[in-house]
């Protein structure tokens, strides 16, 4: 089936200036449709029926795992922000790969949401610049909330964009986005970005520990990262459900050699033994006995000893696990490490 063609294919990451840039250009006329990229640390492919409605935008899902990763873990170019925020190369990754879709889709440029000095890593000046070069879009990347500030741009001079309706917005304050909003009519307010767990500091432990643990993280890894309570003891990566819905994600995200733990009779948190290193018997009575420390109707009930169930496929095995105190166990939680994201970027 032939591609409905567009003028321009824009960057949608769901936070508000990325909504705004694309609605500058919609403004004018013309067909965008907004790429929303997604990873396991950033996208919600799920709500882009619901933008599509809220927003009045066309939209299209992007899956940029494999690539993100594979830049994540040995190509990081332009450095780390704050957490583990590759921004630069970030941008740059998302730029190639969208300008390798202009053609399918007839379009002739691409509209991303960037404002001049409003981030400190990738909008100062010199790093617009060097993203466009890098990424290889200097005459077809139009930043309309900013362009004002900026050279004019192909489509621009060619008259397809009229620059005199693009904005000169920069620094790091939020009004004027949030009157333009009001007068695009949006009933929706999001954040300024669109969230990225890459900046957050609880999920960069997790990710560090992870990367420093196995040698060719996958994407699923990463997801499980984000569920639950996570533990390690030496190359073993033991993750507690802290509630039904971990449970459940627990479940969906295991593979066939993982082993799910689960306390018999009573209600409590799962584990998840995660493949990748060998667990004994001994190693997984003993998560078993770990387990049951989550487990507050366990602790209540005045037993000592309870029946753990080792879940792996269609095969369930059993053993009793005693109780014992936090104390007693060599599991840590993940710690921040700056050393370990210096590695990371000297993996490079
Ligand atoms: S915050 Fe995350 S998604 Fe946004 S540019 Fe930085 S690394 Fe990319």
């Amino acid at each position: 089936m032939l591609k409905k063609k567009y003028h321009g294919l824009g960057l949608f990451s769901g936070g508000l200036d990325s909504i705004l840039a694309l609605k500058l250009i919609q403004r004018q006329g013309l067909n965008i449709l907004g790429i929303h990229f997604y990873s396991p640390f950033f996208g919600a492919p799920e709500k882009i029926d619901y933008w599509e409605k809220l927003y009045g935008l066309e939209l299209l899902g992007v899956d940029i795992s494999k690539e993100y990763l594979s830049m994540l873990l040995g190509n990081v170019k332009h450095g780390l922000g704050k957490v583990l925020n590759p921004c630069v190369d970030c941008k740059i990754l998302m730029l190639k790969k969208v300008k390798k879709m202009l053609s399918m889709y007839g379009a002739s440029f691409i509209v991303s949401g960037e404002v001049l000095g409003q981030r400190p890593m990738s909008q100062r000046r010199d790093t617009l610049f060097l993203i466009l070069k890098e990424a290889g879009v200097s005459d077809i990347l139009l930043r309309p909330l900013t362009a004002l500030n900026l050279p004019s741009t192909r489509v621009e001079d060619l008259g397809l964009v009229d620059r005199q309706k693009l904005l000169g917005i920069k620094g790091r304050g939020r009004k004027a986005q949030l009157e333009l909003a009001r007068q695009l009519g949006l009933e929706e307010i999001p954040s300024p970005a669109g969230g990225c767990l890459l900046t957050d500091p609880e999920m960069g432990k997790r990710y560090l520990m992870l990367i420093s643990k196995i040698s060719s993280p996958l994407s699923i890894d990463f997801l499980l990262c984000k569920v639950g309570r996570q533990f390690w003891w030496g190359n073993k990566w033991l993750i507690i459900g802290r509630n039904k819905e971990d449970n459940e994600s627990l479940i969906k995200l295991s593979s066939s050699e993982d082993i799910i733990l689960k306390i018999k009779d009573f209600p409590g948190p799962l584990g998840l033994a995660r493949k990748g290193t060998n667990w004994s018997k001994e190693d997984l009575t003993l998560a078993a006995s770990f387990l049951l420390v989550f487990a507050p109707k366990v602790r209540q009930s005045g037993h000592t000893e309870f029946g753990v169930l080792f879940l792996r496929e269609k095969e369930s095995t059993e053993v009793c696990a005693g109780l014992k105190n936090r104390k007693d166990f060599f599991w840590k939680e993940p710690e921040w490490d700056e050393k370990k994201k210096k590695l990371l970027l000297r993996s490079v």
